[in-house]
């Protein structure tokens, strides 16, 4: 434990303004905590729920200094937050989690080095920075495989799949010809992550694992508890506190891995989110304390809450027009519903999501 956690009353800035950082200002507030949010759009989901807010570009390290200035621990609620803008904050207030778990996650190249690099399984991948590099490595890894972007791929963007060799020109124009990685698909039985959180002081508390549908490349369903082996997840589990420690991490931590049944090794680490992640969403009714508590506690240098779940959940993501069903979900018994007061339902857009809660089985 710090010496000195935050106490109630204190501040703690957020960067970035989305569903992730109004569901963080919420857990704030019920521990008496206030919230800063600085984002560079004027109407997000978080400013409707925090007691200040900044607008301004994350590059602007003057106003990024400022708002640190203002407030007593940053964190941050995206994955590619830029480095100047954590640098700035740094120099005003401690900024939780540190540069590196951002550095790591915000490059697939880095973070493959560096997960295999703890001796944990992942996709066979290689660099790749031009076309040569790509024939070569699709001579090693062979098709089917993945060509990804090393940057700002999320929901399965920034993605081209190759099939047969002759495919790698298009699949390198489909990305924008940018720095890449291959990866070779993996043969999953299902998608699991989790959800562990480290204390300022190496405490670790974990979620149990995870079960995560995808639907377009954008996750649609996440169960509690996943329906693995009792040893598999305390397997994924291990994952999840190795990568978390040699991070140093400090906050929540996601990793998402593949579970493949009757091979080995059985997990194969995707990638991981040095943040509050959708696929915990559930421990918001499911469990004590939340993802979202969790994280305020671990940057403010509390004690890390309790992880058991009280009752099994299934979360479901409102995309788009789902959210025009809030009235009949909202009706529904044994369901918790959440919408972040986007304005605009768009296509692909996450609206809102509802956990159904079941007895523990
Ligand atoms: P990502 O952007 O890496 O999270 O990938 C989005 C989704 O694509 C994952 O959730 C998987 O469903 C799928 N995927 C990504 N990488 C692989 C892989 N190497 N093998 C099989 N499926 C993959």
């Amino acid at each position: 434990m710090p010496e000195r956690p935050l106490p109630p009353g204190g501040a703690i800035g957020i960067l970035g303004g989305g569903k992730l950082g109004r569901m963080l200002a919420v857990a704030a507030s019920r521990l008496g905590l206030k919230t800063h949010i600085y984002s560079d759009e004027a109407d997000v989901p978080a400013f409707d729920v925090s007691a200040a807010k900044t607008v301004g570009p994350y590059t602007d390290a003057e106003a990024v200094a400022r708002f640190a200035d203002a407030v007593d621990v940053v964190t941050c609620e995206f994955e590619n937050v830029p480095a100047e803008a954590l640098e700035a904050a740094s120099r005003a207030a401690p900024v939780f989690p540190k540069a590196k778990s951002f550095a790591v996650a915000q490059d697939r190249l880095a973070e493959k080095d560096f997960v295999s690099g703890l001796g944990i399984s992942v996709a066979p991948y290689a660099r790749v920075d031009r076309l040569e590099d790509l024939r070569a490595a699709l001579s090693r890894i062979k098709p089917p495989a993945l060509l990804k972007t090393r940057r700002f791929g999320y929901d399965g963007k920034g993605q081209a799949p190759i099939r047969t060799e002759d495919a790698a020109p298009a699949a390198l124009e489909a990305i924008g010809n940018v720095p890449a990685l291959l990866e070779g698909l993996v043969l999953f039985e299902r998608e699991i992550s989790v959800i562990v959180v480290r204390g300022q002081d190496g405490a670790l508390a974990f979620y149990d694992p995870v079960e995560n549908v995808h639907q377009n490349g954008i996750l649609a369903i996440s169960r509690a508890p996943a329906r693995i082996a009792h040893s598999t997840a305390v397997a994924a589990k291990e994952i999840a506190g190795k990568v978390a420690d040699a991070l140093s991490h400090v906050g929540v931590l996601c990793v998402e891995m593949f579970e493949r049944e009757g091979a080995s090794p059985a997990l194969i680490v995707n990638e991981f989110a040095p943040r509050v992640h959708n696929s915990g969403h559930w421990t918001l009714d499911a469990c004590l304390v939340s993802q979202f508590e969790n994280h305020v506690r671990a940057i403010c240098g509390w004690p890390l809450g309790e992880t058991a779940r009280h009752s099994d959940a299934v979360m479901t993501n409102l995309i788009g027009a789902d959210v025009d069903k809030w009235r009949a979900l909202a009706a529904e018994p044994g369901t918790a519903v959440h919408l972040y007061g986007k304005a605009e339902a768009r296509p692909g857009r996450k609206m809102g999501h509802v956990t159904r809660l079941f007895p523990k089985g």
